[in-house]
């Protein structure tokens, strides 16, 4: 029933092999067939932005998900296989503006929204093609023609549902801030997009004098990094507790005048000293009063407790319409807001000679400007940190504009308490989240884009915000039936009018789209028919997914089936992003949370720790890596770090992990090779025979393995199922097979048995993470027909732990001895005489065991008294302390004339030393080797005699012989002529063992000093 493996273990081959058998017999349709009675395990996966091929990152989380699908399957679990594409937003616009050149608003309007929303189509349909293509190769089984496209009108109008209810509860408004802002991309980034988008960056560092109007001759000194902002500043802020001098006709605090004034700051002195308190008030003469808006403003101090005496000049420059801070202070102090640049981030035309010019190519007029009126006290450069784009990495300003917020005010203590109620691997990444919460500030919706969720706001002259929660209230506010509405989305959308709720009057949708993490944090509505009255079949696919989705739109109480999700997984950058978005509206809509348990995890980095970038040239190509390792090894990789950990990855690691899957396949491949010598048949079922110690011991240890594979995947550890699994094949291959070897040469069918239960039940236990290996060498094992996925989760029942510990001892002991051998270079085929062994309760039953392993005649238990010790005086303590008397110590110490006492202590005649007062040397005595560990000891007793030495060359001449058998291409079971060297005539007094050993049916000695063999003919 046994074919042979296929030559060598090639990844590249086996796997493809194997994606065609799965393709061929329809295996993921029979594995969902099988469990669709089962019970259910809800997974919902992120949605993956569809804007670039599979690339290893992404690879990660994808692994991750199919082997706890693939786990759950096993197990009988009924799952829904749903895959998600992002496809909306900066990250497809940018790309596509990239493709045809355009950069800036300007040049998409110009080149047609209808035309860019197409080609943001295609994208995603290329990139979504090329992301299956991908993870289908990764061995990822996903319902690939039903994933679900975040662009998809349905989701669209789940988010206005949403969105209409934050209008009914008042959180939703818009808002006059300052928010970050990038002058390319053209809209403003919200905090949760900021987070880790800092980079080091130079910028000019400016003291600028602004002239005092009541105090002729005097000015104050503010300190900025951003020049462009200056002729938008209406007003210089002090701390009102700080102490500020007057010198040379500048006004500085005196903490800061040391460095203001680029001098030693101790024994400046000044003209006069005054507190900030004193100085609210003072008119000053703005710095670029020359131009129109700076013109009409009275610019004066004002007092700001913030204000830090760390950096600058202790004076800030406040300029609302630049800076979040500023605007703070304009509410406090009623100051003009002053906004110098337009979306693209040039000023405005009122600036005069700054008209049209971007922050970044106004800076040296301005500083020119400065320069040429005296206002500039000092100009420097300063590196620093400073956000930029996340998606273009232009550096961003600070601008003030009118966005659509939703107020967290009341949903943050409801979305901790949700929170709590979620379980998190790893535990802190449930407190990330916490802090986040608690920190978070409204959420900013609104992207003033186009390939978008279009926000469905109407605001109306009367006053009136008219919010359209679906399709249907659309088609009815605006009395058309919509028909020729091709998607919910701009240009098209936007020539949709209604009337207002309150007055009547026709009022149009405001031009802004949505931040793309309402898309998908949707996900768990919209794709699960949340208030869906009836199931529509295919009805996902609509809008802009038409064409390329299969998708359902369920019914209400298919939501009901499968809400919460019972687990999801994505990397720890989510928390802040798809984590906190699903939260928010899950909390908003439902009070709960939409997932029970959350696998995070860490970053991934290059093999040397740096961050992966198409600048750096150590981006990794998924496709590269499947080439040069394959996918399982690749997914050994992935499930094998510990998810707090960042991983780092390369290609060398890989090298590792295929000689571990080496193991395994020659262990399969061992076991074939015998079974079919001897027309071996397994039972059906993994069956454990025991008619030997060590058949009961692998069948306690392969039950014990499967007892940690399992816990691992419950507790949604990788990393633990392939420990235990590395440790179990070690003991399989190293001790089980090795030990049991002429079992296997004499066709024990107990030892068959037992060898192909172990292999039949570890293949399922790693299946899951190794889909491809797995399934190739089970179907080797079990029959060609079957799938090990559609075989189920083995259960073995407790394990005879005591035994397995016993067997560890065992393996202990032995590992000493080779260490032994390794350390006092005395080679393997070398026999010796004996061993002790201490400490090592239950191992008496297997000391022939341990003899045979390390070549020992004997092992005996007892007491390994074998150790020699010598001691010492330690004369910087004990001198002092005995004085002369120190010199008879230190004989009768070398004469070996004292005591041993518990916990170090030494007994020399009258005297105790301490343990500090001596110097303990411990060795075998001469001629033995004696090590611990683990509270066991041994002594290996290294004398050679004659008769040993004899064995030690029959030894050598089995493994030439059957080195010789190996190169003259014989069967393992060929019977062989032999004729010995005549140096080794000696060895004729071991016939026997020699015959046995090497197959040979005549043994004789030739008269020259070759080693011969030949087939024999029986
Ligand atoms: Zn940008
Ligand atoms: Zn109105």
């Amino acid at each position: 029933m046994f074919r042979p493996l296929d030559g060598q273990l090639d990844h590249t081959i086996l796997e493809s092999q194997m994606l065609d058998t799965w393709e061929r017999e329809g295996t993921f349709a029979q594995l969902r067939e099988k469990n669709k009675g089962g019970p259910r395990f809800s997974f919902i996966d992120g949605p993956v932005t569809a804007n670039k091929n599979l690339g290893v990152h992404t690879a990660w989380g994808r692994s991750l998900k199919d082997v706890y699908q693939r786990y759950k399957a096993m197990r009988g679990y009924h799952q829904r296989y749903q895959n998600g594409f992002d496809c909306q937003g900066l990250w497809i616009e940018v790309g596509v503006e990239r493709e045809l050149g355009l950069n800036s608003k300007r040049e998409i309007e110009e080149y047609g929204l209808a035309e860019f929303a197409e080609r943001c189509r295609a994208t995603v349909m290329k990139s979504a093609h090329q992301l299956i293509e991908g993870s289908v190769r990764l061995g990822m089984w996903m319902d690939w023609e039903n994933s679900y496209y975040t662009s998809s009108d349905v989701n669209i109008e789940y988010i206005w549902r949403f969105l209409a209810v934050t209008r009914e509860r008042g959180w939703l408004y818009k808002g006059f801030r300052a928010t970050e802002w990038c002058p390319r991309c053209g809209t403003s980034i919200s905090a949760h997009e900021l987070v880790g988008s800092y980079i080091d960056k130079e910028d000019p560092s400016l003291w600028v004098r602004f002239p005092l109007l009541d105090r002729p001759g005097e000015s104050i000194v503010v300190w900025t990094t951003t020049p462009w902002t200056l002729p938008a500043n209406v007003a210089a802020a002090v701390n009102p507790a700080a102490r500020y001098g007057l010198r040379d006709g500048g006004w500085v605090a005196v903490d800061r005048a040391g460095a203001a004034f680029d001098r030693a700051g101790a024994g400046l002195e000044f003209d006069a000293v005054v507190t900030g308190a004193e100085m609210a008030g003072w008119r000053y003469r703005g710095p670029f009063d020359d131009l129109e808006p700076g013109a009409g403003v009275v610019h004066r101090v004002i007092t700001w407790d913030e204000v830090s005496l760390d950096e600058g000049t202790g004076i800030v420059h406040i300029a609302p319409g630049c800076g979040t801070e500023d605007f703070g202070q304009s509410k406090v102090h009623d100051l003009p807001v002053l906004v110098p640049v337009d979306e693209a981030g040039a000023f405005y035309p009122e600036y005069g000679w700054l008209a049209g010019q971007t922050t970044t190519a106004a800076a040296g007029p301005v500083v020119e400007s400065l320069r040429e009126r005296g206002l500039l006290a000092r100009a420097a450069t300063i590196r620093h940190r400073y956000p930029e784009c996340w998606r273009c990495h232009t550096p961003l300003i600070f601008r003030v504009t009118d966005d659509w917020f939703i107020s967290v005010a009341e949903v943050r203590e409801p979305m901790r308490a949700a929170n709590r109620e979620v379980e998190w691997v790893p535990e802190y990444m449930g407190k990330r989240m916490d802090d986040w919460l608690v920190n978070m500030s409204d959420w900013n919706i609104s992207r003033r884009r186009y390939y978008g969720m279009p926000l469905p706001f109407y605001p109306c002259a009367c006053g009136h915000l008219n919010v359209i929660g679906s399709r249907r209230e659309l088609a009815e506010r605006s009395g058309s039936s919509l028909q020729g509405l091709r998607e919910l989305r701009r240009p098209w959308i936007d020539e949709v009018r209604i009337g207002c709720e309150k007055c009547g009057a026709p009022v149009e949708r405001v031009p802004e789209v949505g931040d793309v993490w309402l898309d998908a944090g949707i996900v768990p509505f919209s794709t699960l028919g949340w208030q869906n009255p009836a199931a529509v079949p295919h009805g996902f696919g609509a809008g802009a997914a038409a064409g390329l989705t299969g998708a359902d739109l369920p019914d209400h109480e298919y939501w009901q089936d499968w809400y919460p999700a019972d687990w999801i997984s994505e990397m720890r950058e989510q928390i802040r992003l798809w984590f906190y978005s699903m939260l928010f509206m899950s909390v908003t809509l439902t009070g709960v949370s939409p997932y029970r348990k959350v696998l995070g995890y860490e970053r991934m980095l290059d093999i040397r720790g740096r961050e992966m970038h198409g600048s750096y040239g150590n981006m990794i190509q998924a496709e590269d890596a499947f080439d040069q390792m394959g996918a399982d090894v690749m997914r050994w990789i992935y499930c094998a770090q510990p998810p707090s950990q960042d991983l780092l990855f390369g290609f060398e690691p890989g090298h590792e992990v295929k000689r571990k899957l080496l193991t395994l396949w020659n262990s399969v491949s061992f076991f074939i090779q015998y079974a079919i010598l001897t027309d071996f048949v397994p039972s059906g079922e993994a069956a454990w025979p025991g008619s030997q110690d060590l058949d009961r011991w692998i069948a306690a240890r392969t039950g014990q393995f499967a007892a940690e594979a399992t816990q691992g995947y419950e507790q949604y550890l990788t990393a633990n199922v392939l420990r235990a699994f590395e440790a179990y094949l070690d003991d399989l291959s190293n001790w089980y097979i090795r030990r049991s070897r002429p079992r296997f040469w004499n066709g024990d069918t107990d030892a068959l048995q037992t060898l192909w239960s172990c292999l039949t039940t570890s293949l399922r236990l790693v299946a899951p993470i190794l889909p491809f290996i797995t399934d190739y060498l089970w179907r080797a094992l079990a029959g060609p027909a079957r799938s090990v996925f559609l075989a189920g989760w083995p259960d073995l029942g407790p394990a005879d732990m005591a035994l397995v510990a016993d067997m560890a001892k065992v393996r202990r002991i032995v590992s000493l001895g080779h260490q032994g051998r390794v350390t006092s270079r005395m080679k393997v085929r070398q026999p010796l005489r004996r061993m002790v062994v201490q400490g090592a309760d239950g191992v008496a039953p297997y000391l022939d065991m341990i003899a045979d392993e390390l070549r020992v005649e004997s092992v005996t238990i007892g007491a390994v008294d074998a150790e020699e010790i010598t001691v010492r005086p330690n004369l910087r303590v004990l001198g002092p302390r005995l004085g002369p008397a120190i010199t008879t110590i230190r004989s009768m110490l070398q004469a070996g004339e004292f005591t041993e006492l518990p916990g170090g202590r030494f007994r020399v005649g009258d005297l105790e030393l301490e343990p500090a007062e001596v110097l303990v040397d411990r060795h075998g005595k001469e001629g033995w080797y004696v090590a611990s560990s683990d509270g066991v000891a041994i002594a290996l007793d290294l004398t050679l005699d004659d008769e040993l030495r004899l064995q030690a060359r029959v030894y050598d001449t089995i493994h030439r012989v059957n080195g010789l058998r190996k190169q003259a291409g014989l069967d393992i079971s060929d019977r062989i002529t032999l004729s010995l060297p005549r140096a080794d005539a000696d060895l004729l007094r071991h016939r026997e063992w020699i015959m046995a050993e090497t197959l040979a049916v005549t043994l004789t000695v030739s008269d020259d000093d070759e080693l011969r063999l030949a087939r024999a003919d029986v």
